[in-house]
Order: C-alpha cells, then structure tokens, then sequence
C-alpha cells in the first residue's frame, strides 16, 4: 500500500480497517544471496539499498529482537554533516543529502527536522577551532556559520549568558542539522525493503557463521541454517562477539551510552545546542519532551543500561548550559551498547573471510550515517569495491598508520 493522503483518506472513511501490517513476517528460506546480521538502521537501510540501487533482492535481514529495539530505536535522533577530515565530511554530507530525500524515496514521514544545530564555544581556541572546522566544511560545499555570542544570544535566549561559571562566546551552525525521529527510520526502511522482496526475520539471533576454505557459506541462527552467498554484519554495539564468531578481534570496544527525556513542555528549543565546555546536547521533541544526552557511561559493558553518575554529570551539564531546566522534571532515561572504534571514525569494509562484510565502529554518531552508511555498505557487498566517500573507512587503516582521527583524541575509544 501507497501511503498517500488519499489512502489516509479511504482507511479514515472506512474506520482504520483495511491498514495492512508494514511489513511481512516470512520464514527464513534456506539460502539468500545476501543475509544481513542485525535489524538496525544500518542493516536495514543496506538491504533496502541493495534491492533499490543493485537489483539484488533476495535478501535476508536476520534480527536477533524486533526491528527498532537497538540503537536505531534509542538514540537523541540528531542528524548532522559539521565534519572536519576529509575522510569523514563527504560521506556525512551524502548521509545529510539522503536524509532530505528520505521521506520521499521511502515513503515514510520520517519526521526529518532540519531545525539546525549549534555548537556552542567558550574560549578564544575553541572558537578558532570551529573557525577552522566552518571553513573545512563548506570547502567541501556544506552549509556553516560562525556566530558571535549576540547572534547566539537572539537564537537561545534561555541560555546562562550572564553569571556561567564557562561563558559562551559564540557557536558554530548548521542551519541544515537537526533531528529525524529515530524509530520511523527503522519502520520505514524495513517497509520500503519488504515491498522490494527482502526477508525481515526477526527474534532470531546469529549464533555463529559456517565457514570453509575461508569462504562463507551461511549463519547458524536459533531458526536454523540459513545459507547464504554473501553476509553483512551491521550490529553495531555487539560488533565484537559476533566477529569473534567468525574469529576476528576487533579494534572495537563496547560502551554504554544513555539518553535521557523530560516530562513535556510548551515549545522552548527549536534547534539542537551542545555544550562546548562539557559533554550536553539537547533538542526538543514534538511531543515537547527535551531530549538529552551527555558522555558514554566510562566503562565496557553490553548491557542496555546505565548508572547514576552519569545521569549527575549529564544533567550537571544542561544546568550549567540553562539553569532553568533544574525545575522539569526527568520522564524517561535508557542506554545502548556502542560499538567504539579506536579512532572515533567507522568501518565499512570486506574482511579476510571471504563473503564477510563489515559495518562497524560507529561510536555514538551512527544514527546520522544511517542513509549513507547503508547506501555504500549496498555498494561493497554488491561490487567488492568501496563505495567513493566511504573509501577511507578500511579495516586495515589502523594496522597501516591511516586512522581518521576527527577528535584529534588518539586510541581511546572512551574520549570518541
Ligand atoms: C543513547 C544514544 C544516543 C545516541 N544519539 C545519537 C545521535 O543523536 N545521533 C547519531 O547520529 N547517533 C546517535 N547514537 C548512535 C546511533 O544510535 C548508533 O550509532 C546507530 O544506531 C548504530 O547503528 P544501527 O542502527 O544499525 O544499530 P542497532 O539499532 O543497534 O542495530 C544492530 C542490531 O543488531 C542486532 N544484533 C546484535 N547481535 C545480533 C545477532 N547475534 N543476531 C542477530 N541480530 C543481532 C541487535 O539486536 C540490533 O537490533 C546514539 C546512540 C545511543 C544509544
């Protein structure tokens, strides 16, 4: 089915009754050409590409829960391209280019908000640093602007710019940045690939890869073999156990990250602001919640869940940024599992075993990759040759002295 006012328009007239399922819930079939591990954005979005972009689409996305119920489904939903290294900033910039065409490539409202966001700066080294990073980005033909403290002041009046303790000088914006609602992503892709003939199997978890001669023949998964001529692994925060199945060890580490939600208010934010003199973002979301976020929890876990002290110096954070948001008060709170690489920046890339192909690394940015991310991994899979702006994205880039390291923070995956 079309989503389209007039299909809103008959199902309303005929009490909702005719509405068919997003999509289909299928057996596994014994063999795909391709099977995707992990029913995340980027698992979806790579067969959804690989069926639109490649003609291939007998595919499998095997999902070990339900679709949206990993990082696609629990992150602060802010899209962006402010990059600085070369290697990054034009893969981003597609991914920002995608988003905005999203909605009608899929069609799915998206909620795809291009509201704009703000870093904000609080010393003289950090306002040239965003100088330098404005000035990388629209060489590379992205929008940016550096403002002063008055034109932040006329943007986020409700700011502290009177007695903080780390006073804004200024920002650096994005008109362009924003928000697109993080589920719909996942409900979207995984319709718009089901209506191209892809397999969504979902509650069925890859326990392990059938490997011969180096080549890959398939997943063992809890329904079963599952044979396949090529697999993806997009799954993010459990990267490193399921390549250990396939006997690989990862330069990746697994963190926890949480978000965090307020009880509703009336409309205050309409942008994203970061703090730049301590890890706090926030947005507000159309149900009027403020949605926020802070550090990684500072420890490897795989556990969906965080602690208390980080929920202290997140909200530390937002009360040094805006002391007036001490008063609402927190609705909702809840982690995920990030997969962090060494140097901040992704993986996209093959593997040494033959017909394994690798999506990782994506710290806590990857939702805003999601486009881009699963549009090039399409293109590796398809092609055995890397995608143009996701070229830099190699496995081998730490092992040859090519690491991406966008932050400048060197190999802690925990500062990233
Ligand atoms: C609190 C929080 C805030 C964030 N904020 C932002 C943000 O504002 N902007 C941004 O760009 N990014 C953000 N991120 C990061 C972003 O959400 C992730 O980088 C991105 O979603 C990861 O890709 P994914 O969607 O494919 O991951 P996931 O949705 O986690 O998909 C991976 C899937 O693999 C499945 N899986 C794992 N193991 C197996 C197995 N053995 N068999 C089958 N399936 C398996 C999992 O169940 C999961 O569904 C945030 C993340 C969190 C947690």
């Amino acid at each position: 089915m079309q989503y389209s006012v007039f299909s809103l328009l008959k199902n309303a007239l005929t009490g909702h009754r005719h509405w068919q399922p997003a999509w289909r819930e299928p057996e596994p079939r014994a063999h795909y050409d391709v099977v995707i591990v992990g029913g995340g954005g980027h698992g979806l979005a790579t067969a959804y590409y690989l069926a639109r972009n490649h003609g291939i689409t007998n595919v499998a996305v095997i999902e070990k829960g339900y679709i949206g119920s990993g990082n696609v489904g629990r992150n602060t939903t802010i899209v962006r391209s402010n990059y600085l290294l070369p290697g990054n900033v034009p893969f981003y910039e597609w991914s920002m280019r995608l988003w905005e065409g999203l909605e009608q490539d899929i069609n799915y409202n998206a909620m795809v908000s291009q509201r704009g966001v703000l870093n904000l700066c609080h010393s003289d080294a950090q306002r040239d640093a965003f100088a330098r990073r404005g000035n990388a980005m629209r060489l590379h033909g992205v929008d940016a602007e550096l403002l002063d403290k008055e034109q932040v002041r006329r943007i986020a009046p409700y700011l502290n710019f009177d007695d903080a303790r780390f006073p804004i000088q200024g920002g650096l914006l994005q008109p362009r940045g924003g928000t697109v609602r993080h589920d719909a992503v996942a409900w979207g892709y995984a319709r718009a690939g089901d209506r191209r003939g892809v397999d969504i199997i979902q509650n069925c978890e890859v326990t392990g890869f059938r490997i011969e001669n180096g080549k890959m023949l398939g997943v063992e998964t809890t329904r079963g073999f599952i044979g396949a001529g090529k697999v993806g692994m997009a799954v993010a925060g459990n990267t490193s156990r399921v390549a250990a199945m396939a006997g690989m060890r990862l330069p990746i580490e697994s963190h926890v990250l949480q978000a965090f939600v307020s009880e509703g208010i009336k409309p205050l934010i309409d942008t994203v602001i970061t703090f730049g003199a301590g890890h706090f973002y926030i947005s507000q979301s159309d149900k009027g919640g403020l949605v926020f976020g802070g550090d990684i929890d500072g420890y490897n876990s795989y556990a969906q869940r965080g602690n208390l002290p980080t929920i202290e110096d997140v909200c530390e954070g937002g009360m040094a940024l805006m002391p007036m948001i001490g008063r609402v008060r927190m609705l909702r709170q809840w982690g995920g599992i990030m997969d962090m690489s060494m140097d901040g920046s992704p993986i996209i890339d093959k593997t040494p075993v033959d017909g394994l192909y690798l999506n990782a690394g994506w710290c806590y940015g990857g939702f805003k990759a999601t486009p881009a991310s699963g549009w090039c991994f399409a293109h590796l899979i398809a092609h055995d040759t890397p995608h143009e702006v996701a070229a830099d994205y190699r496995l081998d880039r730490f092992a040859t002295g090519h690491a991406i390291d966008e932050k400048g923070q060197g190999a802690q995956p925990n500062l990233h």
